[in-house]
């Protein structure tokens, strides 16, 4: 009902001529002729900017991993707290170091057991600094995320899969504690971790061949 009125008032004051001709012009593009490109550049009028797309979509990564890092950075993951909420069955407990609150803030950042991985995993991309970079007491999955992506280092986009990589197999470590009640050792999850690494690398991930060297 909005668009009919303001084309009523747009139209308003317009007067038609029977003895001229109708001519067309396309408002989308500068000289008012159509384009394939003003074509398809309407399908995009209105879409909304996505802030993920560094960290996510352009990150390279198997098409699992960028979902599961799409939901993690929208604190959609499946952690006791959002289980909580729904009165669904969950464990309150983070299960990697039964001490704290589970969030998925905590099982990928914060609990000790995850530190220990991304202590090692410093190591294995050689990038120090990146223990730093996550800091502590962040209010949200995207604030730690960002924080270590930030990270300095040789290869940017390396460090953005690795990440990805990196909370991936944590998560993998959580699931295999609360569905199939079996653990590992740290250093068990970082083996499978370069293994994957060593994958991702044969299917493309070319950055994170330049981070490893
Ligand atoms: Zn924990």
């Amino acid at each position: 009902m909005e668009q009919y009125v303001r084309l009523w008032e747009l139209l308003a004051d317009i007067q038609l001529h029977p003895d001229t001709g109708d001519s067309i012009t396309l408002s989308l593009t500068p000289n008012g002729c159509y384009s394939a490109s003003s074509a398809y550049k309407v399908q995009f009028l209105a879409s909304l900017p996505c802030q993920f797309g560094h960290i996510v979509w352009k990150t390279w990564a198997p098409p699992k991993c960028h979902f599961f890092a799409w939901l993690a950075v929208q604190n959609r993951l499946w952690a006791a707290d959002r289980l909580a909420k729904r009165g669904w069955p969950h464990h309150p407990t983070c299960q990697l170091c039964r001490t704290s609150p589970e969030t998925a803030r905590h099982i990928l950042f914060e609990c000790r057991f995850s530190k220990r991985i991304w202590t090692a995993a410093a190591s294995w991309l050689s990038c120090p600094d990146l223990i730093s970079s996550l800091g502590e007491g962040r209010p949200k999955v995207l604030d730690y995320w960002l924080a270590v992506s930030k990270t300095t280092t040789s290869s940017p986009k390396g460090l953005r899969s690795a990440i990805t990589l990196i909370t991936w197999e944590i998560c993998k470590e959580r699931n295999e504690w609360v569905f199939n009640n079996k653990s590992s050792l740290p250093s068990v999850v970082m083996h499978r971790m370069r293994e994957e690494g060593k994958d991702w690398i044969l299917a493309g991930a070319r950055n994170l061949a330049e981070l490893l060297g």
